[in-house]
C-alpha cells in the first residue's frame, strides 16, 4: 500500500488567480504588437495554470501543446528529456510563450526551449507557474514566475502525485504520516 500522507496548503487558489492576473498584465503589455499569440502547454501539469492563463489573456492567442518526459537520475546533470508529443502547429515566425508548471532542476525547460528555438519563432518566451530556484541543475530561468517555493514536493492545481491531486483547486504540500 502507499505511503500515506497528508496535503498542507501551500498556496491558495485565491492567490493563484490573483497571481495570474498579475502576469497576464505583463504578458499583455510584453506582446501588445503581437498578432496572435502561441501559447504552448508542456502537458500534464500545465493544464490547469494554462486554461486559467489564457482566459485572462485580453488578446488572440493559439493553443498548442507539447509533453515531454525526463529520464534518469534526476539528481544527474546528464538527464535526458524526451519529447513524447509534439506541437500540432508551426512555430516559425511566430511569437511563442511556452507554459510550465514548475521549473525544479531545470532540465526539461532548458531542453524545450532548446528544441522549439531550432525552429526560428520570432519570439520565445517562458513562463512557470512555480520555481523551486534551490533545485536547479541548469542554468535556466522563466521569464515570467507565478511564485518560488522552496524544496517542497507539490501537488494540485494540474500537478500530480502518482497521477492524482491533480484537481485540488490550490497547491498543497505532500507531508508523509506515519502509519501509527
Ligand atoms: P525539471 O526538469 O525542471 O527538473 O522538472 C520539471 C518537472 O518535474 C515539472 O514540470 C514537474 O512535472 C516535475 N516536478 C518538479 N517538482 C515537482 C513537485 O514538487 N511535484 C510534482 N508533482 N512534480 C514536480
Ligand atoms: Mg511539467
Ligand atoms: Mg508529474
Amino acid at each position: 500500500m502507499a505511503r500515506p500522507y497528508v496535503i498542507d496548503e501551500l498556496i491558495s487558489a485565491k492567490a493563484i488567480a490573483a497571481r495570474i492576473e498579475e502576469l497576464a498584465r505583463d504578458i499583455r503589455r510584453d506582446f501588445r504588437d503581437t498578432d496572435k499569440l502561441v501559447v504552448v502547454g508542456l502537458l500534464r501539469g500545465s493544464f490547469v495554470f494554462i486554461a486559467d492563463l489564457v482566459r485572462e489573456l485580453d488578446m488572440p492567442v493559439e493553443v498548442d501543446f507539447l509533453e515531454a518526459s525526463s529520464y534518469g537520475n534526476s539528481t544527474e546533470s546528464s538527464r535526458e528529456v524526451r519529447i513524447l508529443k509534439d506541437l500540432r502547429g508551426e512555430i516559425q515566425g511566430r511569437d511563442v510563450l511556452v507554459v510550465e508548471d514548475i521549473v525544479d532542476t531545470g532540465h526539461t525547460l532548458s531542453h524545450v526551449t532548446k528544441l522549439l528555438n531550432t525552429r526560428a519563432p520570432a519570439r520565445l518566451a517562458t513562463i512557470a507557474l512555480l520555481d523551486k530556484p534551490s533545485r536547479r541543475e541548469v542554468d535556466v530561468k522563466a521569464d515570467y514566475v507565478g511564485f518560488e517555493i522552496p524544496d517542497e514536493f507539490v501537488v494540485g492545481y494540474g500537478i500530480d502525485f502518482a497521477q492524482r491531486n491533480r484537481n485540488l483547486p490550490f497547491i498543497g504540500a505532500v507531508r508523509f504520516t506515519e502509519d501509527a
